[in-house]
C-alpha cells in the first residue's frame, strides 16, 4: 500500500477506520443479540406448546381433536408410534407433514422450509404413556422474526456507509483543528531566514506539546540570531581593524615611490605592492559595506531610484567612453522609496561597472527603469558581454564567487560586487534576478514590488 504523506489525511483515515470498525462490531453485536433473542422467544413458544399437548395426552386425549381444529396450539402433529393420531388443520395446510414424513427430526429444534417457501421452526418430543410412545411435533412460523431481522440488517447496511462518510469528514475536521498550530508554526518558520532571524514562531496561550515545540524552536532561533549577529560584528570589526594598517601601508608605499633614491627594481616592487594593497583596501571596503547592509543599520531617506540610476550612468560614462561603449538609459517610470542612497547607488554602480567591464568594446549597454506586468518597478542593466553560464547563475550572487578567478582579478574584481548588489537591494525590500539577454549577454534586474512613498510624484 502506498504511504500517505499528508498527516491530516492519514489521521482522518485512521480515525475513520477506527470509528467504522467500532460501528461495524457494534452493529454485528446488535444483530446477533436480536437474532438470539427472537429465536429464544420462538423456542419458548414451542416448549409451551409441547407441554400443553403432553398435558392433553395425559389428562384429556379426546380434547386433542378440538385443539387440532380450534387452537390455541396451531401447528402440531401427534403420532402413536408410527401411526398418526392427531394432525392440526394448520399443520396439514402448511405442507409440513409431507416434509417431515421421514420421521428424522434432528437437530431438535430446527428450521425447515416448506414447498411453498415458508419457514417454520419445529420441535419434537417423545411422550411415553403406559405402553404407548407418542411422538409430538410442534411448529411455529418464522416469517415475523425473519422480517424483523431483515429490517434490522437493512438499517445497519444503510447506517454503515453514512457512518463511513461522516467519520471521515469528522476525522478530517478534527485533524485540521489538531494540526492548525503546526500549520501556523510551519508558515511562520518559512518566513524565517538568515535575514529575518528576529522573527519568532507563534507559541499560543495553551501549554501543550505544540507550544513546547514552538518554544524549543524559538530558543534555537535566538541562539542562531546571536551567532549571526556575532559573526556580522566580527567581519565588521575585522574590516575596521584592517582598514588603518592598510591605509598606513599605502601611504608608506606612496612616500617611498616619491623618493628619488629608490632603485627602479624597487619601484616596480613597491608599485605591485601598492596594487595589491589597493585590492585589499577595496575588499575591506566591500566587506564593510556588506556588513552595513546586513545589519539593517541603514540610514534611510526618501530617494528616487531613477535619479540614482541617472547619477550612476553619468558617473560611469567616462569608463564606457574609454571602451567606446554606448550606455542607453530609458526611464519610463519613477519610484521613490525610503533608501540609503549611498548603498543603493553602490548596488547600481556595481551592476553597470560589471556590464562595462565584461562587455566588448563598441557595444551597447542598456539601463532601464520600468514597471513590469505585475506592477513592480524594475531597474535593469542589460549588456552584450559573454553572459553567465547556467550552472553559475545560482551562485553568482554568493560572496567571493568568481567565474574566472584570474580574469576577474585582472579586471580589479574582488568577487564581492554582486553580493553587495543582492544585500543592498534586499535591504531595501527588493529582489535581484539574472537572465540571459536574447541577443547574448546578461540582464541583471533589481525588482521592487511596492508602490511609491506617499506624497511623491509617480
Ligand atoms: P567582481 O567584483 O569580481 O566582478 P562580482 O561579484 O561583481 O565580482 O561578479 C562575480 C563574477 O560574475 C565575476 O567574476 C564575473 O566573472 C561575473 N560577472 C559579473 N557581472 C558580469 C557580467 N555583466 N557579464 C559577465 N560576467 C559577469
Amino acid at each position: 500500500m502506498p504511504r500517505i504523506s499528508n498527516v491530516r489525511l492519514r489521521f482522518s483515515l485512521l480515525y475513520g477506520t477506527a470509528l467504522v470498525v467500532t460501528v461495524a462490531l457494534f452493529s454485528a453485536g446488535i444483530y446477533f443479540f436480536v437474532q438470539r433473542m427472537l429465536i429464544g422467544q420462538i423456542n419458548s413458544h414451542l416448549n409451551k406448546d409441547l407441554t400443553t399437548i403432553a398435558s392433553y395426552l395425559r389428562h384429556d386425549p379426546d380434547g386433542l381433536q378440538k385443539l387440532a381444529k380450534m387452537g390455541p396450539v396451531h401447528h402440531f402433529r401427534v403420532r402413536d408410534g408410527n401411526r398418526p393420531l392427531v394432525i392440526s388443520t394448520e399443520w396439514e395446510q402448511s405442507g409440513l407433514d409431507l416434509l417431515l414424513d421421514g420421521g428424522n427430526l434432528a437437530p431438535n429444534p430446527r428450521s425447515v422450509r416448506t414447498a411453498e417457501k415458508r419457514l417454520y421452526r419445529i420441535q419434537s418430543q417423545l411422550v411415553p404413556l403406559g405402553d404407548h410412545l407418542y411422538q409430538v411435533v410442534v411448529a411455529h412460523e418464522e416469517s415475523g422474526y425473519r422480517r424483523t431481522l431483515n429490517t434490522l440488517a437493512l438499517i445497519i447496511l444503510l447506517i454503515l456507509p453514512v457512518s463511513i462518510v461522516l467519520s471521515l469528514a469528522v476525522g478530517y475536521l478534527i485533524a485540521g483543528r489538531v494540526l492548525a498550530p503546526i500549520t501556523a508554526i510551519t508558515n511562520k518558520a518559512k518566513e524565517i531566514s538568515a535575514e529575518n532571524l528576529a522573527a519568532r514562531l507563534p507559541v499560543g496561550d495553551e501549554n501543550n506539546e505544540f507550544s513546547q515545540l514552538a518554544l524549543i524552536f524559538n530558543q534555537t532561533f535566538s541562539r542562531l540570531e546571536d551567532s549571526f549577529e556575532r559573526l556580522r560584528r566580527f567581519s565588521s570589526d575585522a574590516s575596521h581593524e584592517l582598514r588603518t594598517p592598510l591605509t598606513a601601508i599605502r601611504s608608506i608605499g606612496e612616500t617611498a615611490l616619491q623618493q628619488q633614491a629608490v632603485a627602479p627594481e624597487c619601484r616596480e616592487t613597491i608599485g605591485s605592492m601598492l596594487e595589491e594593497t589597493d585590492r585589499l583596501v577595496q575588499t575591506v571596503e566591500s566587506l564593510l559595506l556588506l556588513s552595513r547592509a546586513d545589519s539593517s543599520a541603514l540610514q534611510k531617506e526618501p530617494a528616487e531610484i531613477g535619479n540614482l540610476l541617472a547619477d550612476v550612468v553619468e558617473f560611469l560614462s567616462v569608463l564606457a567612453e574609454e571602451k567606446q561603449q554606448q550606455i542607453l538609459y530609458e526611464r519610463s517610470t519613477a519610484l521613490t522609496i525610503p533608501a540609503d542612497p549611498c548603498m543603493l547607488r553602490r548596488a547600481f554602480l556595481n551592476l553597470l561597472d560589471n556590464a562595462i567591464k565584461y562587455s566588448p568594446e563598441q557595444s551597447v549597454i542598456k539601463v532601464s527603469l520600468y514597471r513590469n506586468a505585475d506592477g513592480a518597478t524594475v531597474a535593469e542593466v542589460a549588456d552584450s558581454g559573454p553572459g553567465i553560464p547556467n550552472d553559475d547563475k545560482e551562485r553568482i550572487f554568493d560572496r567571493f564567487y568568481r567565474l574566472d578567478n584570474g580574469r576577474s582579478r585582472e579586471k580589479g574584481g574582488t568577487g564581492l560586487g554582486l553580493s553587495i548588489v543582492k544585500a543592498a537591494v534586499e535591504a531595501h525590500g527588493g529582489t535581484v534576478s539574472l537572465e540571459d539577454a536574447p541577443a547574448g549577454g546578461s540582464v541583471f534586474r533589481a525588482v521592487f514590488s511596492f508602490s511609491d512613498l506617499p506624497n511623491t510624484h509617480s
